[in-house]
């Protein structure tokens, strides 16, 4: 098997061919999924002044037991009318600043109010400072919450609006163009003749790019013809910034993309990975657009796309962690040995535990409907047992 190229290698190649897309500035509204092309950097400390975290009444916690004289309550929203003084308290709610002299909160379940005299009925507070959010004690201003290349999770998006930004620096998203290719391809639900099938890998590669690219794509598809598909790739190759052909990437002689990327003047940069599936995959360049080969049988395309699309335009949109996270979790089936490529293989993870799918075979679709892992095979890995742990990528 000399010639083939380790992954991490060919992952490695692939995202050096071109540096990371520019930035731009979004809304919270736009941000989800998107990477930072800057640090968040705290504007104002959270919270900007000590708050109240119960319904209850402020007090000076040297003035326990009580009673005490309330004169006036706050609320969320506004600063308190006036400070408290010894022996007094004021009604407080959730998220309102403390007045100043007050050092402590009692929950309204453990006092009595009549008129305007609180008693203590229940345990109190305990401590000096109980139930008080202080300053900054989520961040403080200047501090970096968010640093370059974070994917912007609603949690991330969160802590970015509350830092006092009222906008987002991410990474450009690139265009990208999905190429299938094959005579016997018909688009889902039209009608089939003999020979044909419907183009899932279209569909499949649109919904995988979902998100992760500027704008919906929807697939072009073209027919076995090399001219035609150098012509095809040369026009892509103006307005995009990568160009992922699906299908012909093998040595058939209806499998034209890598001699089309030579006919329209492009550079291959490499061709043939160590992997199963997806060995045939293609990578080089047209003019500045990137041009990612994947092989057609649907889980190779699956597992390619995975491995070096997904990868690809999450770099391109500046990612800082684009590559897909190796986990590891016990067998729960037993595994045989490796062969002369690293398997990927579809798998469930269920409570804790990995199972590979029932049917290998690249050119199955429907396991990839239930999988939920990808399971790692090392070449030449010794059999495995039931308990033993491996490594696998998560695809939910
Ligand atoms: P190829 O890589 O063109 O040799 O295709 C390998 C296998 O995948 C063949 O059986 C093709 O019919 C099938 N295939 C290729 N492209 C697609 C597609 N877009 N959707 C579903 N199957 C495909
Ligand atoms: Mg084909």
């Amino acid at each position: 098997m000399s010639g083939l190229l380790p992954v991490e290698e060919a992952q490695s190649r692939l995202i050096a061919l071109r540096a990371p897309l520019g930035s731009e500035n979004i809304a919270f509204s736009e941000a989800l999924g998107r990477y930072l092309s800057e640090d968040v950097v705290a504007l104002r400390d959270q919270p900007a002044a000590p708050l109240s975290a119960m319904d209850g009444y402020a007090i000076r916690f040297d003035d326990l037991p009580g009673p005490w004289t309330v004169i006036g309550e706050t609320a969320a929203g506004a600063p308190p009318a006036r400070p408290i003084g010894p022996g007094e308290a004021m009604r407080i709610f959730t998220g309102a600043m403390l007045p100043a002299g007050a050092d402590t909160v009692i929950v309204q379940e453990d006092v009595a109010h009549d008129a305007d005299m609180l008693r203590l009925t229940g345990d109190g507070p305990g401590t000096r400072g109980r139930h008080i959010r202080s300053q900054a004690a989520d961040f403080a201003a200047g501090d970096c919450l968010l640093p370059t290349g974070t994917r912007l999770t609603p949690g991330a998006i969160a802590a970015a609006a509350m830092s006092g930004a009222g906008q987002l620096a991410v990474g450009r998203r690139a265009r990208v163009a999905i190429l299938t290719t094959g005579d016997e391809l018909v688009q889902p639900g039209h009608p089939l003749a003999p020979g044909q099938i419907p183009d899932s890998n279209g569909a499949m590669l649109s919904a995988m790019l979902a998100g992760e690219v500027d704008g919906p794509v929807l697939p072009h598809h073209i027919r076995d013809d090399r001219e035609t598909l150098a012509k095809v790739l040369k026009e892509l190759a103006r307005r995009h910034d990568v160009i992922v052909t699906v299908g012909g990437a093998s040595v058939g002689d209806h499998d034209h993309v890598r001699g089309a990327l030579d006919d329209a003047g492009g550079r291959l940069d490499f061709w043939k990975i160590a992997m199963r599936p997806g060995k045939p995959l293609i990578a080089g360049m047209l003019g500045d657009a990137i041009l990612l080969g994947l092989p057609g049988n649907p889980s190779s395309a699956f597992v390619t796309a995975t491995l070096f699309l997904l990868p690809l335009v999450r770099y391109l949109a500046g990612a800082r962690e684009p590559l897909p996270a190796v986990h590891r979790a016990p067998l729960a089936a037993p595994l045989a040995e490796g062969g002369g490529r690293r398997d990927y293989l579809r798998a469930r993870l269920e409570q804790g535990r990995l199972t590979p799918m029932i049917g290998q075979e690249s050119g199955r679709t429907l396991p990839l409907a239930s999988a939920n892992a990808l399971l790692i095979r090392e070449i030449g890995a010794p059999p495995r047992n039931v308990g033993d742990a491996a490594d696998y990528l998560v695809i939910a």
